[in-house]
């Protein structure tokens, strides 16, 4: 089993550094910090790192360290939430003595000397809860600030308990976890706030939105709508769900004008959309993946994919 082996390295390695993916979400930093959580409450003496690139929209979730090269050396490198080693935040992953891949993402990219690897799991922070249960006996703690951070990762990565990725197992979990006396409305107010920005550009796609007879939209936002708007690319995935509950949609698209890319972030209600995602170098669940392009030409390619797939779709 996976779950006993990675308890048990847990145990073994003095230095654990803990990775997630890049453009984080509260299901990366959730899992991500957690993980340590658990680990520094069940062994205070052991010294566990976070690194990845700070995202200021999710410092109130947890703040990453500043890991150097040499603590690598003989040390547990464990990534969460990761598909592929592509999108590992922080290239170092490779430096330790030992990785250890836990996922909920099909496991298109097999990596890491253990991988635990769940595509049940709604998210990678039931994973860690999971990875707790599985450990109490043997001697795993748990604090509400694992709570809370295990909490946020699975509203975030279940959409508040809406997408049917949300199990009997995520709601026992989650019933479990608000026994802890963390700030449960403190943290909806941080995951959901938005700010007049994002606000206006939500309103700005609500106008402009097109539906095609196949039941499918797509939304175009330029480097020149996000500067109009004064929203930067890493914070649209607080508008990327906006067009799931217009009725007559059944999948949809983002295009994100980056700097040097053109990010595509795909959704729906049935249309399985993460194996339109693996034919432009991209990955994620069937419901919401993710892809890049390099021009505007190539986007029409995705449109006409995610048309096909809406067309042949039946519920
Ligand atoms: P996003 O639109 O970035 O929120 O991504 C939706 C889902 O697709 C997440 O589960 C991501 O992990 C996955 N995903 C996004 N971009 C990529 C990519 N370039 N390669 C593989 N998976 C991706």
């Amino acid at each position: 089993m996976p779950i006993t082996s990675i308890i048990q390295e847990i145990k073994t390695y003095h230095t654990i550094i803990i990775h997630r993916h890049v453009r984080p979400d509260p299901d990366a930093i959730g899992s991500q910090a957690a993980l340590r959580e658990v680990i520094k409450a069940s062994f205070p003496e052991k010294h566990v790192y976070l690194t990845g690139e700070d995202t200021d929209s999710l410092t109130f979730l947890s703040e990453m360290d500043n890991v150097k090269d040499s603590l690598y050396k003989g040390a547990l490198v464990i990534v969460c939430d990761t598909a592929n080693t592509a999108r590992i935040s922080d290239d170092r992953y490779e430096s330790g003595d030992k990785l250890i891949k836990i996922d909920h993402h099909p496991n298109v990219d097999e990596y890491g000397d253990i991988a635990w690897v769940d595509p049940s799991a709604s998210s990678t922070s039931e994973m860690i809860y999971e990875l707790y249960l599985t450990g109490e006996k043997e001697g795993l703690r748990f604090t509400k600030e694992a709570a809370r951070l295990i909490y946020a990762g699975i509203v975030g990565d279940t959409g508040r308990f809406l997408f049917p990725s949300t199990t009997t197992k995520t709601f026992r979990y989650a019933a479990e976890l608000v026994s802890w006396d963390f700030d449960r409305t403190g943290l909806y107010d941080e995951l959901y706030r938005m700010n007049e920005h994002i606000s206006r550009l939500r309103g700005y796609i609500l106008q402009q939105y097109q539906v095609r007879p196949s039941g499918m939209s797509s939304i175009k936002l330029t480097r020149q709508t996000l500067e109009k708007f004064g929203v930067d690319p890493v914070d649209t995935g607080q508008f990327v769900g906006v067009l799931g509950d217009i009725e007559g949609i059944k999948a949809w698209v983002f295009f994100i004008e980056e700097d040097d890319l053109i990010r595509v972030r795909l959704r729906s209600k049935g249309p399985v959309v993460n194996e339109i995602a693996a034919k432009y170098n991209g990955g994620g669940h069937p419901l919401a993946a993710g892809a890049s392009v390099n021009t505007w030409d190539e986007t029409e390619a995705v449109i006409a994919d995610l048309d096909a797939a809406c067309r042949k779709f039946k519920p």
